[in-house]
């Protein structure tokens, strides 16, 4: 079985964007009440929106199930208050529920949280419970920036974040660490300001001791770990210099990368810096770049390619597409059992 740990519904049906679009309209009034208006879209729109798009490419590419999550670049918590975030996510984490519950054997889902600069991630509680509890989702999208590219949260090692990790703990799910769109015009969403995040929360990961607090909290850092396995000479001369254990036990117990890197070198360069162990097989598609690459003429996001061309033993093989994501993401074996 091949698990892509990394999907998102970018192609959902239109209705999704026109309630987002009221209720951003509605925001020009602070008298009125927070929009929630009803999102009218049929099972049928649901099943078309994937037919062609995600589906089609599970079946071309030879993947079986996606980890799937909301659309990350529109969790756009920057937006209104926390009010705006949390009815946004639950609409959006209830069509993942929808989508999953419509092709149980192609996606197993991943929620959005209710976050907003500002505010407390014990917030964000609630709608984690749910998702996990009542719609059977394994992990959550976790924003080190819910500014939106102004980074004013605090670092994730902080303890303002602990509440949510001991939910994340108790209910035994990872999170992706991952950022939503840029309202920074210095950072480009998916070409900066991604890669940023996943490099940064790395480097914060390192300055503390997160995971003597939580030994069992586990984290995806996507997109190969932005900056971090082609500097890892780097991360560990500064760990070395700060007086922080070496990596692979300060870190590579509760840190795990995907393989969104869209081209062979960048894939062979992850498989040779960071163990096996800690990769799990991910295209983030339909997602950041859709494009073919004229020089291979494969699309960039086709990452099973890469991976395939590589030499694996028969063991490393199955780690990298299937059980490392057993073991980050321990209730997927409910869902797929199902
Ligand atoms: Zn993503």
């Amino acid at each position: 079985m091949i698990i892509d740990c990394h999907g998102h519904y970018t192609t959902a049906p239109k209705a999704l964007q026109a309630y987002r679009d009221a209720q951003i309209a509605a925001l020009k009034d602070p008298a009125q009440p927070p929009y929630d208006g009803k999102i009218d879209i049929s099972d049928d729109q649901i099943r078309e929106s994937l037919e062609g798009a995600q589906l089609k490419l599970q079946r071309e590419r030879g993947t079986d199930v996606t980890i799937f999550s909301p659309r990350a670049s529109a969790m756009a918590h920057h937006i209104g208050d926390v009010r705006t975030s949390l009815n946004w996510s639950r609409r959006c984490n209830d069509l993942i529920h929808r989508v999953c519950t419509l092709y149980p054997s192609n996606f197993v889902g991943v929620c959005q949280l209710p976050q907003s600069p500002g505010v407390p991630p014990s917030n964000s509680i609630e709608e984690l419970e749910r998702c996990v509890n009542e719609l059977g989702f394994i992990g959550c999208n976790l924003n080190p920036d819910p500014s939106g590219g102004h980074w004013t949260a605090p670092p994730l090692i902080d303890k303002y974040w602990y509440p949510i990790y001991e939910k994340m703990v108790e209910l035994d799910v990872p999170a992706m660490v991952h950022v939503s769109s840029s309202c920074n015009p210095v950072f480009h969403a998916t070409g900066a300001h991604y890669i940023n995040a996943d490099t940064t929360a790395f480097m914060q990961f390192i300055q503390g001791d997160l995971f003597k607090d939580f030994p069992t909290l586990r984290f995806i850092i996507p997109h190969g770990g932005g900056a971090v396995p082609f500097h890892w000479g780097r991360y560990r001369g500064l760990a070395q210099d700060m007086k922080r254990p070496v990596l692979e036990e300060h870190l590579l117990k509760n840190v795990f990368f995907d393989t969104c890197v869209y081209h062979l070198p960048g894939i062979e360069l992850l498989l040779k810096v960071i163990p096996v162990d800690n990769i799990l097989f991910g295209s983030e598609m339909v997602g950041a770049v859709r494009g073919i690459d004229p020089r291979t003429g494969q699309y960039y996001d086709d990452t099973k390619k890469y991976v395939d061309t590589l030499p694996l033993s028969e063991g490393d093989r199955y780690k990298l597409f299937e059980g490392n994501a057993r073991r980050v993401y321990p209730r997927i074996a409910k869902r797929l059992s199902k």
